[in-house]
Order: structure tokens, then C-alpha cells, then sequence
């Protein structure tokens, strides 16, 4: 099978009837770069640039992150990879950063990600002026986490833009165009869409954190690991909703939380109407063998009657759709 999957390195990911997907991987690391020629990606819809915050000894400085940057890129060459901005405090605690709280008691909950970047604006106006040197003459993809409210965003992409000024004054060459996303993992950020589409290029949805918020059950305890299924009317519903209004607003949406990783549930998220998924470089045959033996609008009109009326097994009735209709 693997050698099966390898053979798709070069077709694209199209189902059946002619619906093309993207496929993109998760990365943190420079060296996990080289996943995109391995698997044939269509680039990195997520850079988690905290790793190299968590290997490292110091906090890095602006040149060691502008480096990695570049190299991410040149190594992308053409195909687009977002950098989502430092997610520290919660699980990811640094022990150089010198958190005056750092016991929280709940730290999923509690100051990491864009809270703490935006109150300790400098850590992230020194990564802004990185990412923004780094791409030079190219397209910058920056996505935040944890976004909770609208008005997070806005200050966010507000301190990007002021070092975008501030560089451009200083005579450095600027990028092409800055492209600026959201992460939706904050249910509560759902119920401002309106408020925060019209601002943002793209939203990306992390069902790792989202599941986690949304049946207030901690992804890392493993006694609540098999109790939430990915696939509860819950997590498909909140999904379903969240589609039309992207569209609407042309934003694109995508999908970067481990649940896009599995066929059965990348299945019912391309059924919802998602079409790009960033995933594990793993998956990416698994999944691209998934999305071309699919017929998508059959999978749309099934997915559309589940979610109107749930059976209690959500999975059972989607793995032997999936059995019936050769996928
Ligand atoms: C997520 O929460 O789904 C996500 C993609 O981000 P992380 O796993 O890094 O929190
Ligand atoms: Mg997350």
C-alpha cells in the first residue's frame, strides 16, 4: 500500500466527478520541508513556528527566525505555506520566557498563543518583521491562533502592518502581498464571523483545539480520548455552519487539526463542502486515495441528510457508505 500511495506522489487529488481538493501538510521544522516533493503536496497550510521556540535553548532572535523562514520558502519555491504566529503558554510552556503565571491551572485555557503575543506585543513584533523580511518579493501567508473575538485579529494584523510600514520605511524590499488568516479553535469566535470575514483572506480550522472547547473534554487526557468522536453531529454541525458564510465572504477555508488526517473523517469534511485539508504528510496518500475514488456530489447529498438527521452511529453510517460506493 505504501508503494500504492507513493505512486500518487504526481496525480493530483481529484475525486471522481472532477472536484479538486487541496492538500497541504502540517510542518514545524525545517527539515519537515522536504515532506511536500515526498508527498506531492500542494504546500504547507500550517507552520507551527513555535517549534523552533521549543528546541531551542534561548529565545530565538529575529535573524535565526528570518532564516528558517527564508529556507521555508525557497524550499517551498511556489507553493504557498502559512505561517501561523508563535502558539506557546498551555502544553507548549518555555522555559526562557519568563510566564509570571506560569502555573496556571488550566494552561489550555489560559495565557498562550495570541493572548499572550498581543501583551507581550515585542515577541511578536520581532517575529511580524521576520516573517515579513523573509518573504521578500514573494506572497507571506500569516495565520494567528487562539483567536477568541474579532478585535483579536484586527490587533494582531494591525502590528504585522505596522512593521510592514516600518520595514518599507527603512527601505527594505517588501513582500508581494501579505495574505492574513484566522485559526477557528475558539467556538466562541464562531459566533462573530461577521465581524471578523470581512478583514481576513482565510480561515483555518483547528479541530484539535476546537473538539477540545467545544465538549470541554482536554485533548490530552487519553480517559476522554475515544469519548468524543470527530464525527458527533456536534463538531459536523458547528462545521456545516461555518461554510456558507466563508464563501460568501470569499474566504477560504480550510481544515488543519489532525481530524483532516483520517479518511472517514476527511470524507464527511469534503461531504460538508471543506476543500482544503493541511494534514500530516503521512496521510496525504491515504487521503488523496480517499478523495479520488469519491464521487463529491453523492458524498454532498449523504453528508447533508446525516447531519439533518444524525443516526446514533455517525461512523458505522459514513465507514459503510464509504464501503458501498467503493471508496
Ligand atoms: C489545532 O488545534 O487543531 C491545531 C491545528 O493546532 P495545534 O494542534 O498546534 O494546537
Ligand atoms: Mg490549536
Amino acid at each position: 500500500r505504501k508503494a500504492a500511495f507513493a505512486a500518487l506522489r504526481d496525480v493530483p487529488p481529484v475525486t471522481k466527478d472532477g472536484h479538486r481538493v487541496t492538500l497541504m501538510v502540517n510542518a514545524g521544522l525545517r527539515d519537515d520541508v522536504a515532506a511536500l516533493d515526498v508527498t506531492g503536496a500542494d504546500g504547507i497550510g500550517l507552520f507551527r513556528t513555535e517549534f523552533q521556540f521549543l528546541v531551542s535553548a534561548t529565545l530565538p532572535q529575529r535573524e535565526r527566525q528570518q532564516r528558517l523562514y527564508r529556507e521555508v520558502l525557497d524550499a517551498a519555491g511556489t507553493r504557498p505555506v502559512i505561517f501561523r504566529t508563535v502558539d506557546i503558554g498551555g502544553d507548549k510552556a518555555l522555559p526562557y520566557l519568563n510566564k509570571k503565571d506560569a502555573d496556571e491551572e488550566n494552561p489550555a485555557m489560559g495565557w498562550r498563543a495570541l493572548r499572550l503575543a498581543l501583551d507581550r506585543d515585542g515577541l511578536m513584533k520581532v517575529q511580524a518583521r521576520a516573517l515579513i523580511e523573509a518573504a521578500a518579493g514573494r506572497t507571506l501567508n500569516v495565520m494567528f491562533p487562539m483567536v477568541s473575538e474579532a478585535w483579536e485579529f484586527a490587533e494582531a494584523k494591525a502590528l504585522f502592518e505596522a512593521q510592514r510600514v516600518w520595514l518599507d520605511a527603512r527601505g527594505r524590499r517588501p513582500p508581494l502581498a501579505i495574505r492574513y488568516g484566522a485559526m477557528l479553535e475558539v467556538p466562541a469566535l464562531a459566533e462573530q464571523l461577521d465581524l471578523l470575514l470581512p478583514d481576513i483572506d482565510f480561515l483555518s480550522v483547528g479541530t484539535n483545539d476546537l473538539t477540545q472547547f467545544l465538549f470541554a473534554a482536554d485533548r490530552a487526557n487519553p480517559r476522554l480520548a475515544e469519548r468524543y468522536d470527530w464525527l458527533s453531529p456536534s463538531i459536523l454541525r458547528f462545521l456545516s455552519r461555518v461554510i456558507g458564510p466563508c464563501r460568501d465572504a470569499g474566504v477560504d477555508l480550510g481544515v488543519c487539526g489532525e481530524m483532516g488526517g483520517r479518511p472517514v473523517e476527511a470524507m464527511a469534511l469534503i461531504g460538508l463542502g471543506i476543500d482544503r485539508l493541511s494534514i500530516t504528510p503521512a496521510a496525504i496518500g491515504p487521503i488523496k486515495a480517499m478523495v479520488r475514488s469519491l464521487d463529491h456530489g453523492a458524498v454532498q447529498r449523504f453528508v447533508a441528510e446525516l447531519i439533518a438527521r444524525p443516526p446514533r452511529d455517525m461512523r458505522g453510517a459514513l465507514t459503510e457508505w464509504a464501503a458501498q460506493h467503493g471508496v
